[in-house]
């Protein structure tokens, strides 16, 4: 079991109330936080830590961010929901702003991530029986061994990890998973002549963010042109300036045919979620096939332009691009027997750490914390460390070094 933590009064106060009437289906790192502001959080006691993961990347622009926080409060104080029964006057601006940022057709509005997975699937499957041609009911979306796209039931049902997909069954049909970061197994499944999509993290997140062989994306586009085949890219960690550029897929020049966002289009204020794609695969879904109530609301659509704005305003992927290479040798120079590898794109980065004891990932994340910086395992072995995009220097240099003496719990 894990290193009992012992806690200041008022955290474990919190903390046991959600343990008594919360479910369990998470395994939080023991810190009860009330306050966050750019790269910063603070707890209930007042100790105030660098966030390094950012709510999985949902706080790019940095906790609680001045200018999205202006507009969110003088959209909310007007008009939040209208649901798509009734037009808003936000709904259009949004899709005009939203598809010239990105380059696409149409956008498709939602909520959460894996909403917007569930959104690109439907769509890819549509465009299979209307436009390729597909026998009903045939279709295949090929998927990668150790994706993560979130938690429905469809979506776990082509998850590799088992306790993700254990007794959630039965599973829904039509995937087909290849091993990521491999084009000739990708390029067999896509002999299939059902196959309709494939879809792919640019960087596989919460696998341990695995960085695939430079090429692979473009390459995996093209077998996807040859065979007519969606190339479905989920960006929702990956994408809105994380990785140094604005989306994961540009650093191959790689335009997805469906582009999935998420998490930072709201910059962590609330669960907004999208879909691009041109017309011929977007218009396939007609009135009354597909929504959702809360999908491209006044006050999402408004917080979205503001979100998206600030990164470019304030150029957060060109300060993703240099702070990541910063930490990257940063830790490499560290020299550390306990981490094996250290890799990354931009601000989007892991260490994996080389341990007898399997629970040293989590005793290097304690020591973190005890020193001043959270962050998480994932996979047992492996930390990501993903702080806002707006981190300074100066603030790199300083987290830095607590990793380094963080780093001594485990000699
Ligand atoms: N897709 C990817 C690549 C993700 O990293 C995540 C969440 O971590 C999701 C989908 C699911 O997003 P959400 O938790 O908002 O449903």
């Amino acid at each position: 079991m894990n290193t009992p933590v012992v806690l200041p009064e008022l955290s474990r106060h919190f903390l046991e109330m959600e343990e008594k009437y919360g479910a369990h289906n998470y395994h939080p790192i023991p810190v009860v936080l009330d306050r966050g502001e750019n790269v910063f959080v603070w707890d209930v006691e007042g100790k105030k830590y660098f966030d390094f993961l950012s709510g999985y990347s949902a706080v790019n622009q940095g906790h609680c961010h001045p200018v999205i926080l202006q507009s969110f409060l003088e959209q909310a104080q007007k008009l939040t929901l209208t649901s798509r029964a009734f037009h808003s006057d936000l709904l259009g601006e949004y899709t005009r702003y939203i598809t010239a940022y990105f380059g696409y057709d149409k956008v498709l509005p939602m909520n959460t991530g894996v909403e917007a997975v569930e959104t690109a699937l439907k769509l890819c499957r549509k465009w299979a029986y209307e436009v390729k041609g597909l026998e009903d009911g045939k279709a295949v979306i090929v998927v990668c061994k150790g994706n993560f796209h979130g938690r429905t039931s469809t979506v776990i049902s082509f998850s590799s990890d088992p306790s993700a997909r254990n007794h959630f069954g039965p599973y829904m049909p039509g995937f087909t998973p290849v091993p990521y970061n491999d084009l000739p197994a990708l390029q067999q499944a896509l002999a299939d002549k059902n196959v309709a999509g494939f879809l792919v993290e640019p960087i596989q997140g919460e696998a341990g963010v695995v960085v695939p062989d430079e090429g692979y994306l473009r390459k995996a586009k093209e077998l996807c042109e040859t065979s007519n085949v969606l190339f479905i890219a989920d960006e929702i960690q990956t994408g809105l300036a994380r990785t140094g550029k604005m989306l994961a897929c540009d650093h191959e020049e790689v335009r997805p045919d469906i582009l999935i966002l998420g998490k930072a289009l709201s910059g962590g204020f609330m669960p907004v979620s999208a879909v691009l794609a041109d017309d011929p695969v977007m218009l396939t879904i007609k009135p009354g096939e597909h929504g959702s109530t809360y999908g491209g609301n006044p006050l999402a659509c408004r917080v979205a332009m503001t979100s998206l704005q600030v990164l470019k305003d304030e150029k957060m992927a060109e300060n993703a691009a240099d702070r990541g290479k910063q930490l990257r040798d940063g830790l490499r120079n560290l020299s550390s027997p306990h981490i094996s590898i250290v890799r990354g794109k931009g601000l989007l980065n892991a260490i994996v750490i080389q341990h007898k004891n399997p629970e040293a990932a989590w005793d290097l994340c304690l020591a973190l914390k005890e020193n001043g910086l959270l962050a998480k395992p994932t996979h047992g072995d492996k930390i990501r460390f993903a702080p806002p995009l707006v981190i300074t220097a100066e603030q790199m240099d300083e987290a830095i070094d607590i990793i380094r003496d963080s780093l001594r719990v485990l000699d």
